[in-house]
């Protein structure tokens, strides 16, 4: 469509939904793309710093299973119900929630156009898209043969498809998790899944055993990964480093098989995490940079790309925050501050931000990889682990608890039935604070 074109009929969409509201209440719309965890959360965000904000909400579901937890789902331990969300919650915060898809953003004329034809005009823009997946690094899987070799690396069908694969694995088999290079979605992840599904078979296929095919050569928090496979689950899993020939170029689906740079090896069940970049729409629409993913400002994640558009969330490169879910809730709080400031005219105020990922290594017992953030030299810098520790012990001696930090006390260097319980109520506050729900 011509700029002008565009241009017009999203002016005439804004100018209709502008009437359509009590006039005068509104400061400003603001309208978020994605609703998982960082879209979501700066939704509620925005709505709790200036109820007289019109925020709305673009996403192509109406339920959202998220990723936490969601190994625990694939061992049966929980049911996918239990981990997916509505987006009720955000209703009765007052966001407008729009089913749909935004296919095309312009924002020179501050519009959007959704896949169906609908026109939205903004304010301030969040592009929120998480990820999506380079199926074309590995040859011979895309979204139709990740149906037989699921990488479940997005809540939902997938979860189930290898929850089944595992339900049906025979008595001796091997299950192979391939993870990949680059930045990714949840860098602990994988180990823990491999965990999990260590301790499943331990139980149910006591033959069986898991292989991580790895394109690199460390993991986060390796050295208490690799302790609980020794102690708990000997001989189950067995990790395979990028340079012992661990990254994988392709698949064959038909024979069940796997390509990895040490050789060709069938396995019964592959799990296989392809590498990813930023959702579709951040790079259509010129977000994203030559390494891929999407450079912004750290204060107010403002793209350094295009004016008015902020990316939150696995999207975005901020500094040296992980893509995980609590570092995409502390970010959206942080956008939402700075958009609220921006429209009213002041200053961006400045937070520190945090991350926390856990790790599942048994039922009740886990690991806890907190992190804070300070902006150094205009970067989100990590704090040393020293602070780290020394604020977790503040936290636990009444320095303010924070539920979407819970990591107060907890022994950092093993891992410990504290911290499984810390997982759990990490899960329900953080939960809580992105979908209200
Ligand atoms: C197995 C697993 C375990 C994990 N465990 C943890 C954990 O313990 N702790 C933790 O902190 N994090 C964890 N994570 C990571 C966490 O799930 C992600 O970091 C988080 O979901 C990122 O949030 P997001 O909002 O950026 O992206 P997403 O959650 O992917 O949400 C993006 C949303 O945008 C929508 N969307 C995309 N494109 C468009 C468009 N064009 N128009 C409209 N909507 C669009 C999508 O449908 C989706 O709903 C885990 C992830 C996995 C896979």
């Amino acid at each position: 469509m011509k700029r002008r074109a565009f241009l017009k009929a999203v002016l005439a969409a804004g100018t209709a939904a502008t009437a359509a509201r009590s006039p005068g209440r509104s400061r400003g719309r603001v309208l978020i793309v994605g609703g998982g965890f960082a879209g979501s959360a700066c939704a509620l965000a925005l709505r709790r710093l200036d109820p007289a904000l019109d925020v709305v909400l673009v996403d192509p579901d109406e339920s959202y299973a998220t990723g936490p937890m969601s190994n625990e789902v694939l061992v049966g331990w929980r049911s996918l119900a239990s981990i997916t969300v509505t987006r009720r919650g955000l209703r009765a915060a007052g966001v407008r929630v729009l089913a749909g898809r935004v296919a095309d953003i312009d924002a020179a004329a501050h519009g959007v156009r959704l896949e169906d034809g609908r026109r939205e005009r903004y304010d301030r823009l969040v592009v929120a898209p998480g990820i999506r997946f380079l199926w074309e690094r590995i040859v011979g899987y895309d979204a139709f043969t990740a149906r037989s070799m699921p990488h479940a690396w997005q809540a939902g069908e997938q979860t189930s498809l290898l929850a089944r694969r595992l339900a049906a694995l025979p008595a001796g088999g091997v299950v192979a998790i391939c993870v990949p290079g680059g930045l990714m979605r949840c860098p602990p992840g994988p180990y823990e899944r491999a965990t999990l599904i260590a301790e499943y078979l331990a139980r149910r296929r006591p033959r069986a055993k898991v292989l991580i095919f790895d394109a690199n050569n460390h993991f986060p928090r390796q050295d208490l990964f690799t302790e609980a496979w020794r102690s708990r689950y000997a001989g189950r899993v067995e990790w395979i480093a990028g340079t012992a020939g661990g990254s994988l170029s392709g698949v064959d689906v038909t024979r069940s098989t796997l390509h990895v740079e040490g050789g060709t090896q069938r396995v019964d069940v592959a799990n296989v995490i392809p590498p990813q970049a930023p959702g579709l729409i951040a790079a259509t629409a010129g977000l994203s940079a030559g390494h891929g993913w999407c450079p912004v400002d750290s204060l107010t994640f403002e793209s350094t790309l295009s004016p008015g558009v902020h990316v939150i969330g696995d999207a975005c490169i901020a500094g040296a925050m992980p893509k995980a879910g609590s570092a995409a809730v502390s970010q959206a709080r942080q956008c939402a501050a700075a958009i609220v400031a921006a429209l009213a005219g002041r200053a961006p105020p400045t937070e520190e931000l945090t991350s926390v990922c856990f790790g599942l290594v048994a039922r009740d017992a886990g690991l806890a990889i907190p992190a804070r953030f300070e902006l150094r030299a205009g970067r989100w810098s990590a704090m040393p682990a020293v602070d780290v520790a020394a604020a977790a012990q503040a936290a636990a001696g009444g320095g303010g608890h924070d539920p979407l930090w819970p990591v107060a006390g907890l022994a950092l260097d093993r891992t410990s039935t504290a911290a499984a319980q810390a997982a759990r109520r990490w899960y329900a506050a953080t939960r809580a604070a992105a979908f209200a729900d």
